[in-house]
C-alpha cells in the first residue's frame, strides 16, 4: 500500500490506529526536514492527545480480544521471523528514509537496518523459548508452575538518534511476548517508524496490535504514560524526560522501562595498544556525531601518555570529513537540528569559561570547512583536554561531537573517575593487561563494559544503565522479560480441610 507521507498530499495520514491510516483529528501537520540539507523530507500528521487516546483503546480492545495475546507462541515468532524477511527487501527504502529524518551517511542508516533485522530474527526465535518452570513444591499433590503471560498494552516512546533501531528494541519483545502497542517516535524522525507500520499490515498483524501516533512529546507522548489503560511504557530519550514519565507512571503504577542518557568514560591504561585506542576512542566520541547514548565522551587517560595520545587524537579529528548522506567521503553527518546544535555549542563554551583547553573544533562548521555544510547542522569533532573534575563538561551529556579528557596515575584513581557520574551506561577500558581488564570491569558502574574495544553490542545481551541512566534492559532474555508478567499457577490435587479455623458447624 501507498503511505501518504509525501509533499504531495495535502493532509498526510501517518496515524495508524486500529489498522487504518488516519489524519490528526486537529488536522495540524508537521514538515520533517532533513538535518544535512535544509530540505523538505515529508510532511506528516501531529496528532493530539485524543489521537493519543484513540491509538490507546483501539490497542486496549485488540488485547483484550486476544487477537494477538492468545496467539501460540511460537506463530509470534514466525511472524517477527516474517518481519525480519519484509524488512530484508525493504532495506533499502527504509535507509534512505532514516538518513532524510537524521542526515546520517546512508552506509550508517544500512547499518542500523541491519541490526533492526537482527533485532526482529533474535525475538523471533526467542518468542517460544521460555513456556515457563515447574515449581517443586516439596508434595506430591500439589502442582505449582510459572508461566509468562504478555503485561498487557505498552505505550513506546523513542528518541532520534536511531530511530527504527531504538524502536525495534521495544516492538520485536513486545510482539513476541504478545503484547499491543502503541509506538510514539521521535517527532523530528518519524518515517520508518510509518514504513514500518505498512510492513506489519502487509504481513497481516491483526489490527489494533501495533499503533503508531506521530507528534510531540508533551501533547501526544504524555497520555501513554498517564493513561490507565497502558500496563507498561518503555523509554528511550534523555534524563529530564524519563524522570517526568516515571513519575506519570506512578499514578497508576505502570510497569517502566527507562534507558537514558550516558557520560561514558573510556579508560586508557599507559600499556593500551596505542594506535587502536586513539582510533576507537576517535570511534567511540564521534560515530554519528556523538549522539550515541553510549558515546565515549569521557577519556580518562593514563598521565605518562596523556600529550601523546591527545596529540594523536586531535590530529585524527582534525582530519574527519563532514558531509551530507550521499556523499561518499564523509565520515560524519550533521546534528539533528539547529536548537540541539545550539545546545552543543553552549556547553562547549561553558567547558571552556569552566577552565577546559580547547584542542580543536569548538564551532559550527562554515563553507570553508566543506562544500554544503552551512546548509546543514554540522559541528567540528572538538577536543577539550585537562578538563577538571565536577565542571560541566565532564557532568553534563552533551550528545555532540565532543570529547573530554582527564588523566589518571593510578588504577584506583581511574576507576573513580570514570564512576564519578549520575549516569552509568557504558564505559570501556584499554589495557594488554588482562587482570588490570578483568579488574577494572567488574568496579565500573555501568551497564555495558568493554574491554579494548568501543560500541559494539549484541542483540543477545542485555542493554541499560546503572544509576541515571536508567531503569530495566533491553535486549537478550530480560528485553523480552521486560514484556511478560510472571504468573504462579498453584493447584491442589487433593484438597482437605485446612483446620486453621475452630470448626463451628
Ligand atoms: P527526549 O527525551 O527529548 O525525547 C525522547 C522521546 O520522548 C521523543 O519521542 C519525545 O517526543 C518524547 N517526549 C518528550 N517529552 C515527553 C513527555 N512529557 N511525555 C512523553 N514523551 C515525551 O530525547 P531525545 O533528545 O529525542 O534523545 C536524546 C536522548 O536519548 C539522549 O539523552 C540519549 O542519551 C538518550 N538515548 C538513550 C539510549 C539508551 O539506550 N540508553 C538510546 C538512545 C538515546
Amino acid at each position: 500500500m501507498t503511505i501518504p507521507t509525501n509533499t504531495e498530499h495535502s493532509e498526510p495520514r501517518t496515524l495508524f490506529i486500529g489498522g487504518g491510516w488516519q489524519s490528526a483529528s486537529s488536522g495540524a501537520i508537521r514538515k520533517i526536514i532533513s538535518p544535512a540539507d535544509g530540505r523538505l523530507t515529508s510532511t506528516v500528521s501531529e496528532a493530539s492527545a485524543d489521537d493519543t487516546v484513540r491509538a490507546i483503546s483501539a490497542a486496549r480492545a485488540s488485547f483484550d480480544a486476544g487477537v494477538w495475546s492468545a496467539v501460540p507462541a511460537k506463530d509470534r515468532g514466525d511472524f517477527l521471523l516474517r518481519v525480519a524477511r519484509r524488512l530484508q527487501e525493504r532495506r533499502e527504502e527504509f535507509a534512505r528514509m532514516e538518513s532524510a529524518d537524521t542526515g546520517k551517511r546512508i552506509i550508517e542508516s544500512r547499518l542500523d537496518m541491519n541490526d533492526v533485522i537482527s533485532c526482529f530474527t533474535y525475538y523471533g526465535h526467542l518468542a517460544d523459548q521460555n513456556p515457563g518452570r515447574i515449581v517443586d513444591a516439596g508434595d506430591g499433590t500439589i502442582n505449582s508452575r510459572i508461566v509468562y503471560e504478555p503485561t498487557g498494552v505498552c505505550g513506546l516512546i523513542t528518541p532520534w538518534n536511531y530511530p527504527l533501531l531504538q524502536a525495534s528494541w521495544k516492538m520485536a519483545p513486545a510482539l513476541a511476548a504478545g503484547c499491543s502497542f502503541i509506538l510514539k517516535p521521535a517527532e523530528l524522525t518519524p518515517s520508518t517508524s510509518i514504513l514500518m507500520m505498512d510492513v506489519f499490515d502487509e504481513l497481516g498483524l491483526p489490527p489494533g496490535v501495533a499503533n503508531l501516533i506521530t507528534g510531540t512529546g508533551t501533547e501526544s507522548g504524555a497520555p501513554l504514560s498517564l493513561h490507565p489503560d497502558i500496563d507498561l511504557i518503555s523509554f528511550t530519550g534523555g534524563l529530564v524526560t524519563g524522570r517526568i514519565i516515571a513519575a506519570n507512571a506512578a499514578q497508576t503504577v505502570k510497569k517502566v522501562t527507562l534507558e537514558l542518557g550516558g557520560k561514558n568514560p573510556n579508560v586508557i591504561f599507559a600499556d593500551a595498544d596505542f594506535y587502536a585506542a586513539v582510533d576507537n576512542a576517535l570511534n567511540g566520541a564521534f560515530v554519528h556525531a556523538g549522539q550515541v547514548c553510549s558515546a565515549g565522551a569521557r577519556l580518562i587517560v593514563h598521565e605518562s601518555i596523556a600529550e601523546e595520545f591527545v596529540d594523536e587524537l586531535v590530529r585524527r579529528a582534525e582530519g574527519i570529513r563532514l558531509g551530507g548522506p550521499y556523499d561518499e567521503d564523509a565520515e560524519i553527518g550533521p546534528l539533528i537540528s539547529a536548537d540541539h546544535l545550539a545546545k552543543v555549542d553552549a556547553y562547549v563554551k561553558q567547558g571552556i569559561a569552566e577552565g577546559a583547553r580547547l584542542r580543536t573544533g569548538g564551532r559550527a562548521a562554515t563553507e570553508e570547512d566543506g562544500t554544503g555544510l552551512s546548509n546543514g547542522h554540522f559541528y567540528l569533532p572538538t577536543v577539550l583536554d585537562r578538563v577538571e573534575r565536577g565542571t560541566t563538561a565532564v557532568v553534563k551529556e552533551a550528545f555532540g561531537p565532543t570529547v573530554t579528557v582527564e588523566t589518571f596515575a593510578t588504577e584506583d584513581e581511574a576507576v573513580e573517575i570514570a564512576n564519578d557520574t549520575i549516569y552509568g551506561l557504558a564505559g570501556a577500558v584499554w589495557t594488554k593487561d588482562a587482570g588490570t581488564a578483568q579488574r577494572v570491569a567488574g568496579r565500573l558502574r555501568h551497564g555495558t563494559i568493554w574491554i579494548n574495544d568501543f560500541h559494539p553490542y549484541l542483540p543477545q545481551a542485555e542493554w541499560g544503565g546503572f544509576g541515571q541512566s536508567g531503569v530495566g534492559r533491553e535486549l537478550g532474555t530480560t528485553g523480552l522479560a521486560e514484556y511478560q508478567e510472571a504468573k504462579h499457577i498453584y493447584q491442589n490435587t487433593e484438597p482437605s480441610v485446612t483446620g486453621w479455623f475452630a470448626n463451628r458447624t
